[in-house]
């Protein structure tokens, strides 16, 4: 058995799935960035831009950019009251219609995010340590398709851009829900342009590089999200997970509170590890590169 990602049909896509621009509180316009992916080699972004009435609730129309190779998911941060410790709810989702309604008289955050489900698209629980998002938070949003792991702009502006202890946290409560990593880029300084942008990113399994094809893929959980290193194969045969990466220092499977099984060494392209100690419940995999840097699978449930 493979995880669905690599035995689903098609080619992996490269996309970023959170970023901000000049609609909202970002440094530069929506073509600007969008320029700024395509020549860094990205096959698709979603340029989400904070859904508020201080920015007349822009779900940015980027149809203009789309080329042959590149291409964008209408989508937007959604905001509404009220999280555990008072903060207001981010809510980002991938495949907002343009026309997505403004937010309703008295809408919560739950209430908001299922309505962007509703609407078709795929949502995900942002910067979770950025904010201090709780688990009875992330529970309140029950059909919420994914958490971010990693936050890049949160990491290099805050030292806050984790959020695996909640993926993990929920995965333990029985919840089935994905990983992913973004940039959150702000673009904040002419200086600095790019400092926020190009370190998290998903890798999708889809036939064609197409809007709707990329969201019916993410919402499957066929990608993998990355700082750098490729996930090339994970497949279950007996008792032992198969798993083929670029060169890394560290193959990690992780399971159930602390259960997990890894390989370390120099230049590893493959590790072979055994999964009965995970009980025919789940794991996940992640892998380390010599510069820190790590990839990650979606859970694989046994
Ligand atoms: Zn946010
Ligand atoms: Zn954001």
């Amino acid at each position: 058995m493979s995880a669905d990602a690599f035995s689903a049909p098609g080619r992996f896509f490269k996309g970023n799935l959170h970023t901000h621009s000049t609609r909202s509180d970002g440094g530069i316009g929506p073509e600007e960035v969008c320029k700024r992916y395509r020549e860094r080699g990205y096959d698709f972004i979603s340029l989400t831009d904070h859904f508020v009435a201080a920015y007349e609730y822009p779900v940015v129309d980027t149809l203009a950019y789309r080329t042959n190779a590149f291409t964008t998911i209408s989508g937007a941060e959604c905001h509404a009251p009220g999280i555990e410790n008072g903060d207001v709810w981010h809510i980002l989702a991938v495949g907002l219609p343009l026309d997505f309604e403004p937010n309703r008289p008295d809408e919560t955050g739950p209430k908001l995010a299922q309505r962007c489900i509703d609407a078709g698209a795929f949502v995900t629980m942002p910067h979770p340590e950025w904010y201090g998002l709780t688990l009875a938070d992330a529970q309140s949003i029950p059909n919420a398709h994914a958490v971010e792991v990693y936050n890049h702009t949160s990491h290099v502006r805050q030292g806050r851009g984790g959020g695996a202890y909640l993926l993990d946290a929920l995965l333990n409560e029985g919840r089935r829900i994905n990983a992913v990593a973004a940039d959150d880029a702000h673009w904040f300084l002419a200086s600095d342009e790019n400092r926020d942008a190009f370190g998290g990113w998903v890798m999708v399994k889809a036939e064609r590089n197409e809007p709707e094809e990329l969201v019916a893929a993410l919402k499957k959980g066929n990608y993998y999200s990355s700082q750098g290193p490729t996930i090339d194969n994970i497949e279950i045969i007996g008792d032992t997970i198969h798993i083929e990466c670029s060169q890394a220092e560290e193959i990690m499977v992780v399971g159930p509170a602390s259960k997990n099984a890894y390989l370390a060494g120099t230049g590893l392209t493959s590790a072979q590890l055994p999964i009965t100690k995970f009980a025919s419940q789940r794991c996940r995999v992640m892998v380390r590169s010599a510069d820190g840097k790590l990839a990650w699978s979606n859970p694989i449930y046994l």
